[in-house]
């Protein structure tokens, strides 16, 4: 099967062709359908698998569409400011991997309304801040400065996510972030339209990650290797 069998939105279509991919790795021949008919995913896939293009394509195709009624506050001018208000929450577990789920996104979205931001912990808040600032729809960040942010209300509102993005769960489960993912699960990314898509990855699936499907994710379609 090709990218162009998946009906995709035509850029979409030719942000994947930018990026040189031309067949589905397993993985994205799994995911890709599967959020494109509005399904909630687990897919037990390592890096390297294309996990992360698994996600982003189907989640930013279906936006596309809508991006102009969906796309939070832009700023009027340069020294205006707006509350970030994505409709994409992302979560890994490291700096690393949230810089290059944040480079993919940005070629993904070349050509749309959508507008990626990345925040992570182990830097300024300064910048970050100051990116969010100037709107934000499709949000990639590591937990703790995801917490610190979400603390404050005029800076980042997650009630109009759609699609929550839990990356890596089991290495954020091992380093305790259990509590945050519960609290994204329970609402705190749940938009007001309640037609919120989960997605969880994972390189091994523990028995914490098992129990956290089994909780919140009940009608997810689950893609072990
Ligand atoms: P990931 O597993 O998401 O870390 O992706 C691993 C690498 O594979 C990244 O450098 C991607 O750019 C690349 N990649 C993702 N999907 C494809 C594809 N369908 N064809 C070729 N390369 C891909």
């Amino acid at each position: 099967r090709r990218f162009e069998e998946a009906g995709l939105h035509p850029v979409m279509e030719e942000n994947v062709k930018l990026c040189k991919y031309s067949i589905p790795t397993p993985i994205q021949a799994y995911c890709i359908p599967a959020v494109l008919t509005g399904r909630d995913v687990v897919g037990i896939a390592q890096t390297g698998s294309g996990k992360t293009a698994a996600f982003l394509i189907p989640i930013l195709s279906k936006l596309m569409g809508k991006a102009k009624q969906l796309c939070g506050p832009r700023p009027s001018d340069r020294n205006d400011r707006v509350t970030a208000e994505p409709l994409v929450l992302v979560v890994c577990p490291t700096r690393e991997l949230a810089c290059q789920i944040f480079d993919e996104a940005r070629r993904l979205c070349y050509r749309t309304m959508l507008r990626p931001c990345v925040v992570y912990g182990g830097a300024p808040t300064k910048n970050q801040r100051e990116q969010l600032e100037k709107g934000c729809d499709v949000l990639i960040a590591t937990p703790g400065r995801l917490m610190d942010f979400m603390s404050n209300v005029n800076l980042l509102n997650l009630s109009r996510v759609k699609f929550t993005v839990i990356d890596e769960a089991d290495e954020l489960l091992s380093e305790g972030w259990e509590d945050i993912m519960e609290k994204l699960f329970e609402g705190g990314s749940t938009n007001v339209d309640g037609d919120n898509t989960y997605l969880m990855f994972s390189a091994t699936f523990p028995r914490a990650a098992r129990k956290m499907v089994r909780e919140y994710m009940e009608d997810a379609v689950v893609k072990i290797k």
